[in-house]
């Protein structure tokens, strides 16, 4: 018989109602003879508001009985979907993470998950019931409630299907799938049936926001097939699996692009040994990430000039970080933070030759203009000007045969 874990996101179980379709969903899955493991996270809005009310009592909240506060979210939810499932003549049970116990380890709020029991909960499978788990929770060694960081409860829907070896997790949520770019912008973008983990990385932290990136890792290091389908329609998602499992036909799979970033320029740099590191080694102090770097080559062997970029919101810290660094020798330093990010992502780039050229001549038949590149075996990014990124994607989309 079948295992498997069906994970519920915030939308999918935001209202009564919700809750009692995902509930019919459970039991047409139940009735086909599957054993199920349902993972459940709090009601959209839930979580933030929780985290709201904490704010209002005190600015300095502490970590330990915000994860009391911010995990009763799930414990509500998995409740009530157990209570829609008995109502529907469905044996199920609730389980909280303490009582399986599913095993934490690390900071509060921000815990991750290491091992769990499996013995109840298969017992209670084999008796023909529904397992329904809170999502994002769990307990450390010592006891205390912790919570895995937001968007967890697709972290503990793979670690599940991990420990319990089932032979799928499927993920619903509130959109078809993964689209071959953003599909509120972009008309055209398609449902894309099966994509690698690796290019759903790219993806996802470009922006498609379907899965919490972490837990693709986990999927991914494990080898464990994800579907990602609608709650609310009867398509068939998107599978995320290895790359072995594909057949690229197209060379690139999708765009995204993120609208939060910065380019930053320091002018004239002393072209020595020692002084990228001088220059980043304090934003990496203060954690602040670097995407793209760029460095021409001094044309007197003195001096050049260094490129990188940064999220926005970093930007400002970043350059006062550089200019009160002594150690750094420069003449002036210049920050653009009107500036997107572009990317193509696609495995089935690394055995078609020219897809770089055509990216670049593509964006330059628009008169866009290139900032900065980067690239990686699966994924070309470009720095442009903010206010063309939608005429870039939408230019790329067609170019790579997307739309
Ligand atoms: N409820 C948690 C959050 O909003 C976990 C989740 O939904 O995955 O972050
Ligand atoms: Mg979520």
């Amino acid at each position: 018989m079948k295992k498997k874990v069906l994970k519920f996101g915030g939308t999918s179980v935001g209202s009564i109602q919700r809750i009692l379709h995902a509930a019919k969903i459970i039991k047409k899955e139940h009735d086909n003879g599957a054993k199920i493991i349902v993972v459940v996270s709090a009601m959209a809005g839930t979580t933030n508001n929780l985290i709201e009310h904490s704010k209002s009592i005190s600015k300095k909240f502490n970590k330990r009985d915000l994860d009391v506060l911010l995990t009763s979210g799930e414990q509500v939810t998995s409740a009530l979907i157990s209570g829609a499932l008995n109502d529907l003549g469905v044996k199920a049970k609730t389980w909280m993470n303490w009582q399986i116990p599913i095993i934490t380890e690390g900071d509060h709020t921000n815990s991750r998950i290491i091992n769990m029991s499996v013995d109840k909960i298969n017992n209670y499978l084999s008796e023909g019931g529904v397992a329904v788990i809170p999502g994002f929770q769990g307990i450390s060694k010592s006891g205390e409630i912790t919570s895995i960081g937001r968007g967890g409860s697709d972290a503990t829907a793979v670690a599940i299907a991990k420990i319990f070896q089932t032979e799928s997790c499927e993920i619903y949520t509130d959109v078809d799938g993964v689209h071959s770019s953003d599909p509120n912008k972009i008309p055209l973008a398609k449902k894309i049936d099966k994509i690698s983990y690796e290019e759903m990385l790219e993806l996802s932290s470009l922006g498609a926001k379907v899965m919490q990136s972490s837990a693709v890792q986990a999927a991914m290091m494990n080898d464990i097939p994800i579907h990602v389908k609608s709650t609310f329609t009867n398509r068939k998602g998107t599978e995320i699996i290895s790359e072995d499992n594909i057949d690229y036909r197209k060379a690139v799979t999708g765009v995204a692009y993120s609208k939060d970033d910065a380019k930053i320029t320091l002018l004239g740099v002393a072209d020595k040994p020692g002084v990228a590191a001088d220059v980043f080694e304090p934003l990496s102090k203060n954690q602040i990430n670097v995407d793209m770097v760029i460095q021409n080559i001094s044309a007197d062997g003195k001096k050049t000039d260094l490129t990188f970029t940064t999220k926005r919101q970093d930007s400002k810290n970043a350059v006062s970080l550089i200019e009160s660094n002594k150690k750094i020798e420069y003449e002036k330093t210049h920050i653009n933070d009107k500036v997107s990010k572009v990317s193509i992502v696609g495995a089935g780039m690394v055995t078609t030759p020219g897809i770089t050229f055509k990216m670049f001549r593509s964006l330059a038949e628009e008169k866009i203009n290139i900032l900065a590149i980067s690239t990686s075996e699966i994924k070309i990014s470009v720095i442009i000007d903010e206010n063309l990124t939608i005429d870039a994607v939408k230019k790329l989309h067609k170019t790579f045969n997307l739309d």
